[in-house]
Formats: C-alpha cells, sequence, structure tokens
C-alpha cells in the first residue's frame, strides 16, 4: 500500500470524503461502506502513507479502562456515565478482529494495574470501592493486596495486544487536505492534486485537527508520546515470556507494558512518565456533527484505551452521518463533540 492512490487523480465529487487514515478514519469509511446505507463514493485523502500518523506507531495495547478512570469521570460527569466503561468496545474490537479474519496477531489475556505506592494505592482502592458502590459489575476485576504476588496490589481484567491493519476504497496518499470551504452540504476540499465536492466530511486527523478546524485547538491538545520495542532477553522469552500485559502506576504516572507472546516476542514499553520522548497523540475521544446536517466530526486517541474507544466511536459517527439521532448511537453523553462543547474547553 506504500504510495497508494486508487485512482490517478482525486476525484472531483465523493459522497463522503474522509481526512485521515488511521483507525478512526478507516473504522469510520468501513462502517459506512458496510452499514445499512452505503454512499456510492467514499474518498480517503492522507497526508502521508496510509495509517503512518498514531495508528502506524503504536503499542497495540488494547487495555480497556473497566474502572480506573471511575472516580475521575464521575466527578466530571456523574456516575452513571461514569459506569459507561470501555468493556462493550473492547469486545467490539476483539470480535471485529476475529469476523474480519484481521491479521493482527490478536492477544486476549489478563492485564494487570500494578500498584507501586501508597498514594496511587488509595487513589486505586478508592476508584474500586466507589465503582462497586455505583452499581458496577466488579466480577471481571481479580483484585489482590498480597505482598507475596503485588508490591502493594494488583487489579487483572481481561484485555488484548494487537498489530495496526489495512482496509479497501479510494485511498489518495500523499494528499494533505489543506483546507475545507463551503457550507451545510456543499463542502469543498482542497489538495494540492485537486479540489473535491461533498456534502460529509468526515476529520479523522488526530493530534492535526487544528489545521483544518481552527476551533478544536482548545480541545484537541498534541501531547508527546513514545513507546520502545525491547527484545527480552533469554530469561524473559518463550516460554519464560511474560503471560500478561501490564500498566505499573505511581504517582509518577502510568507506564505500560505491552508483550507480542502470540508473535515476534518484543516487549512494548510506554506510557505517560513525563521525558520519554515524543510522537503525536490527542486527548480527546468523540463524535459528533459541527454543522446541521453534513460536516461530521471525529477525533479520538489517548495512549491507552484508544482503539478501545475507536471501535465504538467510529461505527457511531457513521450512523449520525446516515442520520440518527444521539440517543441511538450508544455512546457515553460526555463524548458528545458539538460546536456549543468545544467552544468551553479549555486547554
Ligand atoms: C508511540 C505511540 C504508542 C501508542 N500506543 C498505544 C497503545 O498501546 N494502545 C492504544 O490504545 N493507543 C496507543 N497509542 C495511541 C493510538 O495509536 C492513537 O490514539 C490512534 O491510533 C489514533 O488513531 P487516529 O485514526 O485517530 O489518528 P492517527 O492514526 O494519528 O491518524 C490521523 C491521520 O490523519 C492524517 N492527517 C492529518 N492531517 C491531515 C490532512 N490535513 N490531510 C490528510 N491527512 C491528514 C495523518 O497523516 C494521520 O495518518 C499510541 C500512540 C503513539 C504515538
Amino acid at each position: 500500500m506504500l504510495n497508494h492512490r486508487t485512482t490517478e487523480d482525486v476525484p472531483i465529487e465523493a459522497d463522503v470524503v474522509v481526512v485521515g487514515s488511521g483507525l478512526s478514519g478507516a473504522l469510520v469509511a468501513l462502517s459506512l461502506l458496510e452499514g445499512p446505507m452505503p454512499p456510492q463514493s467514499v474518498v480517503m485523502l492522507e497526508a502521508r502513507e496510509l495509517c503512518s500518523g498514531a495508528t502506524g506507531k503504536n503499542a497495540g495495547h488494547c487495555k480497556p479502562d473497566i474502572w480506573r478512570g471511575f472516580n475521575h469521570y464521575a466527578e466530571l460527569f456523574g456516575a452513571q456515565e461514569a459506569l459507561k466503561n470501555e468493556r462493550e468496545t473492547w469486545e467490539a474490537a476483539v470480535r471485529f478482529v476475529k469476523q474480519h479474519g484481521v491479521d493482527c496477531d490478536l492477544w486476549v489475556g489478563k492485564t494487570l494495574d500494578v500498584l507501586m505506592d501508597e498514594t496511587s494505592l488509595k487513589e486505586a482502592s478508592l476508584s474500586f470501592e466507589a465503582f462497586k458502590a455505583a452499581g458496577g459489575d466488579p466480577t471481571p476485576i481479580q483484585a489482590t493486596a498480597d505482598p507475596e504476588e503485588a508490591e502493594k496490589a494488583v487489579y487483572a481484567w481481561d484485555a488484548s495486544t494487537l498489530h495496526p491493519f489495512k482496509l479497501g476504497l479510494n485511498l489518495q496518499t500523499w494528499t494533505p487536505a489543506s483546507s475545507i470551504t463551503g457550507t451545510d452540504n456543499r463542502w469543498v476540499v482542497h489538495t494540492e492534486r485537486g479540489c473535491i465536492k461533498t456534502p460529509t466530511v468526515i476529520h479523522a486527523t488526530n493530534a492535526f485537527a487544528a489545521t483544518l478546524l481552527p476551533e478544536t485547538e482548545t480541545a484537541i491538545i498534541p501531547t508527546p508520546h513514545m513507546c520502545d520495542r525491547v527484545y527480552p532477553p533469554a530469561s524473559f522469552s518463550g516460554i519464560y515470556g511474560l503471560k500478561h500485559s501490564y500498566a505499573v502506576i505511581s504517582t509518577k504516572g502510568l507506564y505500560s507494558i505491552n508483550p507480542r507472546s502470540t508473535s515476534d516476542g518484543a516487549i512494548l514499553f510506554g506510557g505517560t512518565i513525563r521525558n520519554m520522548g515524543r510522537q503525536l497523540v490527542t486527548t480527546i475521544h468523540g463524535a459528533g456533527s459541527l454543522e446541521t446536517a453534513s460536516t461530521k466530526y471525529l477525533s479520538s486517541a489517548r495512549c491507552q484505551e484508544s482503539p478501545a474507544r475507536i471501535f465504538t466511536c467510529s461505527p457511531a459517527l457513521a450512523k449520525l452521518v446516515n442520520g440518527s439521532d444521539w440517543a441511538d448511537v450508544n455512546l457515553p453523553d460526555c463524548f458528545r463533540v458539538t460546536r456549543e462543547r468545544l467552544s468551553k474547553a479549555t486547554p
């Protein structure tokens, strides 16, 4: 797929233009094309190579937050919203990979949160107790505070690791969208190779969203992130390899350990601890319409949980494009992207 251009010229019009070929753009395009009202034509513009943004560089750790963030989200959005956790979206990701036979070395097993200090332990335990008290189902989560087994405490639940994947449609790589002009239902997407007229534009540009949508500048903040691939020594390989994925948590941040035990045996390390290097990711999840019925907007990200979130946000966005109401797309209300909410966002 290197340098791929499905047609020599950029089409002059399309039913839908998706800007960005990462996981978000790919899944929303696929959801539209496989949906009940498939558009006649979908053009995907990609400024660089296919999936060359965060999607092509990530560690593939698909670790749904099913309780850890409960208190934080409850404080922001209320307990009922916070209970809508990511387990369902992680299940959707695993189902998708199996149904489509995606060759991505899917691993499903236990992921462990390892709490390294008293502060993190207290925070986790408060969140877990509040999650249960609000009606959250603790059965998928195994907790242990046995010092023989854990530094301070360990919480374990199901998660996955995987690799990025491919798709097919009119893809135009090395064709950045430089601007979008027009009004509802009559948009013109400008590129150096020509313009495309379309009623619907989907922004799936992740960290670069503000280039085309300046109004997202305060809501979508590109944040440095990196992961390292390490080939372990013999003492941590083969039958001695890591059997789980991990988040090691302390007051310094979260460090993720993600072994590719079903493929090349490499271990991917990454996290939110400062001074670890830089790649661009953003800090917003959601789907929504920025104009009344035409320009749709989607962005998603944040290192640990995004594949799980994208697997519900992108299909939901496809439904919105096809005219569904917000109430029918089954996303937490706090994921709803509107102009009004964007204008209230502060960095
Ligand atoms: C180093 C690293 C490690 C990560 N590890 C994990 C992990 O283990 N688990 C996890 O869940 N998440 C991880 N992530 C985050 C995850 O990869 C991203 O959240 C996810 O891939 C975002 O997908 P996306 O489609 O929204 O954005 P992207 O994949 O960034 O795609 C956006 C695309 O838009 C294109 N684009 C931008 N502007 C334009 C324009 N004007 N015209 C045309 N094209 C444009 C870009 O070139 C890019 O290809 C990691 C990220 C990084 C950087």
